[in-house]
């Protein structure tokens, strides 16, 4: 796939990290409940829990803040902001928000006509599926089968099953479809890209039976280096003009500026033209998140969101970020880590299901290799698993996960190579100690969402 390539940029300001001994370590991870979601950031070396929020600005970005017009109404850095996203997208009605949430919990009451109604999607993201479900509809994932096997090779992991789409809306009707949200790239799945051909083909079937296109689109530029390196007939075209097409497949989109924004706070909604929804999107973006013209930001962060829209769709930027990833999960593959394959354009999932097949579910193998990992390392990665998944809420039943992975999410332009050569090197120690690894039961298990503060120990 794609070549080695060095950062297309160079350092003008550096943030000390520091690796804290290993007893210190095992130290702060006992203190946090052997949960790396309760450290602390100064007890973390390399941060890899999430991609969303942790890039670096620019230059250009922060010189951007300073340019902030802090008016109440009608900031100059909105038109800035409006005229940018209208000349990526082609939609014409832009509308600024505090994060990707804040344009989902606008849009979904506005979409759902009804209760229990159904919003389908290729694989709907946590907090889509919490508005969509807020909202009072179902959300309903079509995923293809490949994407759910770690270990087969598919170009478009994120494609819908158009086929099971098309079947569930003759069978439910036309009336029990709220809309279809498009995921690009499929994040669930491990960032996997969604091709064009599927974009249009899904957006063909929904607008056949007239229900409106949203694209989920945090991750919109990865998406579209993957079209340009993998579709037949995208190779020739410029990053801007496959966006663009990628784009004109929705009526709606929804954007966390905070992963391909190339900012740390930000979202947008926009809508391509459908004028009255805009109107009732307007209305509600007043109680929700702010007047109009800033919707929940500062001026100055609306500013630095124009210029990251512009830089995000640069290609050598593309190309690094997708390569850096790329680089990561083959330096793992070649230490013999099973890794989810192809890998996706913003995270390497390690199969720990696959390293630690001996060890019980209920013992989160996953997460027990992410307490291993921290205290080898000091690198926090973060659990797909049994834990994040859950009890069955009817039986209680625990250890249902089918995968439990180790995502490692590399935050955008952040760390260099260098650091990906120290976290591949970690873990292979880790996989090769992985013996010694032990599983993890409950000290405290929350109600709901129980993986951000639960406290375990160590299973002897
Ligand atoms: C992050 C994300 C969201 C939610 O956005 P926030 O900015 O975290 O509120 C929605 N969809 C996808 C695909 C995302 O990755």
């Amino acid at each position: 796939m794609t070549s080695y390539q060095p950062e297309p940029y160079k350092i003008k300001m550096v943030e000390p990290i520091t690796l804290l001994p290993r007893e210190e370590r095992q130290k702060c991870i006992a203190k946090a409940g052997y949960n790396p979601f309760l450290l602390r950031s100064d007890q973390i070396y390399i941060d890899l829990l999430t991609d969303s929020g942790t890039g670096a600005m620019s230059d250009r970005q922060w010189a951007g803040l300073m340019l902030g017009d802090e008016s109440y109404a009608g900031s100059r850095n909105f038109y800035h902001l409006e005229e940018t996203v209208q000349d990526l997208t082609g939609y014409e009605y832009v509308i600024p928000t505090h994060q990707g949430r804040g344009a989902e919990q606008i849009l979904f009451p506005l979409l759902v006509q009804a209760k229990g109604q159904y919003v389908l999607g290729n694989m709907h993201f946590d907090t889509t599926k919490a508005h969509i479900e807020l909202a009072g509809a179902k959300a309903v994932n079509f995923i293809m089968e490949e994407a759910l096997d770690t270990s087969k090779e598919h170009p478009f992991k994120g494609n819908f099953d158009l086929q099971a789409m098309e079947r569930f809306i003759q069978e439910k009707g036309r009336g029990a479809i709220a809309a279809i949200v498009i995921t690009v790239t499929c994040n669930s799945v491990g960032g996997q890209p969604i091709s064009m051909a599927n974009i249009k083909a899904a957006s063909a079937i929904a607008h056949k039976y007239g229900i409106p296109v949203v694209i989920d689109s945090a991750r919109f530029a990865e998406n579209a280096y993957f079209i340009k390196q993998r579709e037949m007939g995208y190779a020739e075209k410029s990053i801007p003009e496959i966006v663009r097409e990628q784009f004109s497949y929705g009526d709606v989109f929804t954007m966390s500026a905070k992963k391909d924004g190339l900012v740390n706070i930000g979202g947008v909604l926009a809508i391509r033209n459908d004028k009255e929804l805009f109107q009732r999107c307007q209305s509600m973006v007043v109680p929700l998140e702010g007047f109009p013209t800033y919707g929940g930001l500062a001026g100055r962060d609306m500013e630095a969101l124009a210029i990251g829209l512009k830089e995000v769709v640069q290609e050598d930027y593309l190309t690094q970020r997708i390569s850096q990833v790329h680089l990561l999960g083959t330096l793992l593959q070649d230490a013999g880590v099973p890794v989810q394959s192809p890998i996706g354009g913003h995270a390497v999932f390690v199969d720990v299901g696959r390293i630690l097949p001996e060890m019980p579910k209920t013992q989160y193998p996953a997460h027990a290799f992410a307490v291993a990992l921290y205290v080898e390392s000091g690198i926090r990665a973060v659990e797909i698993g049994s834990l994040l998944y859950g009890r069955d809420p009817e039986t209680g039943e625990d250890g249902l996960s089918d995968l439990e992975l180790l995502r490692l999410t590399i935050p955008r332009r952040v760390y260099t190579d260098n650091h990906m050569r120290y976290i591949a090197d970690s873990i292979a120690r880790v996989h090769e100690k992985r013996e010694a690894i032990k599983g993890m039961a409950f000290e405290y298990e929350p109600p709901i969402l129980r993986h951000f503060t639960a406290r375990f120990r160590l299973v002897e």
